[in-house]
């Protein structure tokens, strides 16, 4: 059982020593970041049962660990509860891109909803730690730049994005009643865009629509002004935060980004440099409710757990190229 301890703004939980083979469930793990966090559990040794519908993700992000000891794949949606026995969850399932959250929106808040209460009561009956991955925007068009967890956030409710942001923000709502009413183990972090190889080709979202239209030489769709600004985490520095948070003593929550700031414009300029010379700009109708800016504040993660992020935007994109190269036959 968590023991709580509380110094003032951060709440403590005294942790289980590390097992060795402990059953590590991935929720979402055949998505982008899922399939990213597989990789590094499988490789340091936990079993991992990764469990997915392949709503957004699918089994090739996966297919290099079918054949490994330690790992299983399981189509299953949260959204319906399942019997495991696992010492550790990662719930990470849930669309992440506006274009794939706003296709079915009701779904989207089903799955934070029921998906994140069925993970918390699976956690509890096992007594195993649990990690919701939520999300910056739980602030929504934030009027504190840049955001620390302490602010409470401006989210329309009403709105196209509402199923995702709102969703997001109950999911952390039931995860810290859990922890209250049952003493659940509990992780919470926010995550701040991110991006790197197998981001889906029809994603679109903005890293992966700018690389791919660079690379199949159709231009850069900027919505809106491209005045809008977004920090940019690669995908090495997420999963480093994410196992770090789930394996420290604090519940959070725990802004996990990378505080470089991008406007769109300085964002398809950057790609124009790293992925293709020759790319063009056009400018589109912006979507309905997008946050101006976001920018992590990450002194609370950095002074409590020593992480931080190291990968620049620049070095990433290039990262992510011959992925995107490969699967788009270019
Ligand atoms: P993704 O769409 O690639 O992955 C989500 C995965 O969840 C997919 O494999 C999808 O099939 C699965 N899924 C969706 N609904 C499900 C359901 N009902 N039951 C079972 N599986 C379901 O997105 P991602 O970028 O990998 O995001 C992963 C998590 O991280 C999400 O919870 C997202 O909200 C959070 N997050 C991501 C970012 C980012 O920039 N990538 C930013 C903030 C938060
Ligand atoms: N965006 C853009 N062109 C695209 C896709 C997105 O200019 O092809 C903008 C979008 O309007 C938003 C920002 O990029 O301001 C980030 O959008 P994304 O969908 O990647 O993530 P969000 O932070 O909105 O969830």
């Amino acid at each position: 059982m968590a023991t709580p301890v509380s110094n003032g703004h951060t709440t403590l939980i005294k942790t289980k020593p590390r097992c060795e083979n402990r059953r590590v469930l991935v929720t979402g793990g055949a998505g982008f970041v899922g399939s990213h966090l597989c990789d590094f559990l499988v490789s340091r040794g936990d079993y991992v049962i990764c469990l997915d519908n392949f709503f957004t993700g699918s089994k090739e992000n996966v297919a290099h660990l079918l054949d490994k000891p330690n790992f299983e794949l399981v189509r299953h949606d949260v959204v319906e509860p399942i019997s495991l026995e696992v010492d550790m969850i990662f719930h990470l399932a849930c669309p992440a891109s506006p274009v794939h959250y706003k296709w079915d929106p009701i779904k989207t808040a089903k799955t934070s909803f029921l998906g994140t209460l069925n993970m918390l009561e699976l956690a509890q009956r096992c007594k195993a730690r649990f990690l919701i991955s939520s999300t910056s925007e739980v602030y929504g068009d934030p009027l504190q730049h840049p955001q620390t967890e302490a602010y409470w956030g401006n989210v329309n409710c009403i709105g196209e994005r509402s199923c995702y942001d709102e969703g997001k923000r109950i999911a952390e709502t039931l995860t810290m009643d859990h922890w209250r009413e049952y003493g659940t183990e509990v992780r919470i972090i926010r995550i701040f865009n991110t991006y790197g190889p197998r981001m889906a080709l029809d994603d679109g979202r903005v890293v992966s629509n700018f690389v791919s239209q660079a690379l199949t030489g159709k231009p850069m769709t900027v919505y809106g002004e491209g005045t809008q600004t977004r920090s940019f985490q690669y995908i090495s520095d997420l999963i480093a935060g994410m196992v770090t948070v789930m394996e420290g003593p604090m519940i959070g929550p725990f802004n996990v980004g990378n505080p470089g700031e991008f406007t769109m414009i300085e964002l398809a300029e950057l790609v124009k440099e790293v992925v293709n010379p020759k790319a063009t700009i056009v400018f589109q109708e912006n979507t309905s409710d997008d946050p101006g800016k976001r920018k992590p504040d990450i002194t609370k993660i950095k002074s409590a757990l020593g992480w931080e992020p190291k990968v620049v935007l620049r070095d990433g994109l290039a990262l992510m190229v011959e992925d995107f190269k490969k699967r788009l036959g270019v």
